[in-house]
This record gives C-alpha cells, sequence and structure tokens, in this order.
C-alpha cells in the first residue's frame, strides 16, 4: 500500500468519525484533494486509490497537469485566488471555482464559460476575520455577490466557501465554520438554493464537518508537507 493510498483511508477514516459524532451520513461530505505544489504522478496515485475531485490553486501550475491526466476522468477544482487575465483559463478548464469574491469575477467567467460545457460550478469566497490582505468578500456583501451569480446564466451558484486565519484557536476557527453556516442559512432564507459549504482541511476537518461542512479541501493530510516555492 503506498503512502498516497493510506493517508487517503486515513483522511476518510477521519471524515467518517466526525460524521459519526455530529450525527450525519458520511455520504454528505465530500473529499476534496488538494493536489497544488504536487506532480501529476501523485494525483494519479490518488486516482487509483478512488479519488475523484482534485483541488488546484495555481492556473499555470495546474493546465500542464489537467493535460497529463487527461485520460482519467477527474473532476477539478480551482480553489486559489483569482485574478482576471486567468478567468477564461479557469471557465474553460475547471468544474468548480471555490474563490468568487467579486462581481467582475463572476461576469467574466460566465462569459468566458464554454457553451459545450455544463455551467461552471461556483461557491463564494467569505473573508470571516476581516483581515484586509486576504481574499474573500465581506460577509455584508455576499447576499448581493450570491444574487449576482445567480442571475448569471453559465454559473451555477452551489454556496460558501471560507478560510479561517491560521489560529491554534481551535474554538476560533470553529466559530468561523459555524458563522459560514450561518451566512449560508441567512441567504437560503433570502430565496437562493444553496447546498455546499466547502469548509475544513488538513487541520480542522473535524471542526468543520461538526459545523456543517459538505466539501472538506485536504491537501498536507493526503499528499504530504508542501515544499515553499
Ligand atoms: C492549500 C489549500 C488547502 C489544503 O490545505 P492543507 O492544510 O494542506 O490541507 C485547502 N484550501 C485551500 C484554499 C488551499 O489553498
Amino acid at each position: 500500500m503506498t503512502t498516497i493510498f493510506a493517508n487517503l483511508q486515513a483522511v476518510k477514516a477521519r471524515i467518517a468519525a466526525a460524521c459519526a459524532a455530529a450525527g450525519r451520513d458520511a455520504a454528505t461530505v465530500k473529499l476534496l484533494a488538494v493536489s497544488k505544489t504536487w506532480p501529476a504522478g501523485c494525483v494519479r496515485e490518488a486516482a487509483e486509490a478512488g479519488q475523484r475531485a482534485f483541488g488546484e490553486s495555481y492556473v499555470q501550475e495546474a493546465l500542464p497537469k489537467l493535460a497529463a491526466l487527461a485520460d482519467l476522468a477527474l473532476e477539478w477544482h480551482f480553489i486559489g485566488p483569482l485574478q482576471s487575465n486567468k478567468t477564461r483559463l479557469v471557465a474553460e478548464n475547471f468544474a468548480w471555482v471555490h474563490s468568487v469574491d467579486r462581481e467582475k469575477i463572476a461576469t467574466r467567467l460566465s462569459e468566458q464559460r464554454p457553451a459545450h460545457l455544463p455551467p461552471l460550478n461556483v461557491c463564494l469566497e467569505v473573508n470571516l476575520s476581516g483581515e484586509a490582505s486576504k481574499s474573500g468578500c465581506a460577509p455584508e456583501e455576499a447576499l448581493a455577490l450570491a444574487r449576482c451569480v445567480a442571475a448569471l446564466p453559465r454559473l451555477r451558484l452551489r454556496g460558501l466557501m471560507t478560510i479561517p486565519e491560521p489560529t491554534p484557536d481551535s474554538a476560533l476557527a470553529r466559530r468561523r465554520f459555524a458563522a459560514l453556516r450561518e451566512l449560508c442559512e441567512r441567504l437560503q432564507a433570502e430565496g437562493l438554493a444553496l447546498d455546499t459549504l466547502s469548509m475544513g482541511m488538513s487541520n480542522d476537518l473535524e471542526a468543520a464537518i461538526l459545523e456543517g461542512a459538505t466539501i472538506v479541501r485536504v491537501g498536507t493530510a493526503i499528499f504530504g508537507e508542501r515544499v515553499k516555492p
């Protein structure tokens, strides 16, 4: 058994245990394997172990990898910061984007989504810690942005995503996840059909699942420690 295979089994066991603790069906939580910085061979190994959904943060790094793995039926999610000049490549190559945080980006993605592909699944990234440097819209902006995305023809609004500020305080991370769930419930009460909460990573997926995560984005616990570029 390879390391990646064993790590995947361990992460799935953590998800199952967290779901059991939360009284949730494990089938309601999807594992997104975050393969940024890891070569195509590592993704192939995870795919051979049954993993289908993969997340990438950098367009230039991702595209050769997608091409090298085109023989596999994988589902690619873009989860990194998104600049206007990269929207076309994302619209053409990915099934999901988790990091839409402004109308301009949403409009471009819809205009650039090729007609032969299904609508692009979109999560709005919300910045719940109020750090000026971080990406993500403010919680107060989420309703207007959600209405904008929901009205765009080539996008399918799915839900919300957040990356809590790095903290050793697990109670703080849990409060951020609860805040994202509550924001999602407020948007649902406004009539928006959201079915996705993208939250939780290698260190905090249990807290995220307890607060309702439906997609956990896990890199390190599957592929190992990333080397900083
Ligand atoms: C890198 C990354 C992850 C994975 O983080 P790990 O701690 O390695 O599990 C999840 N989400 C986003 C947006 C990332 O950029």
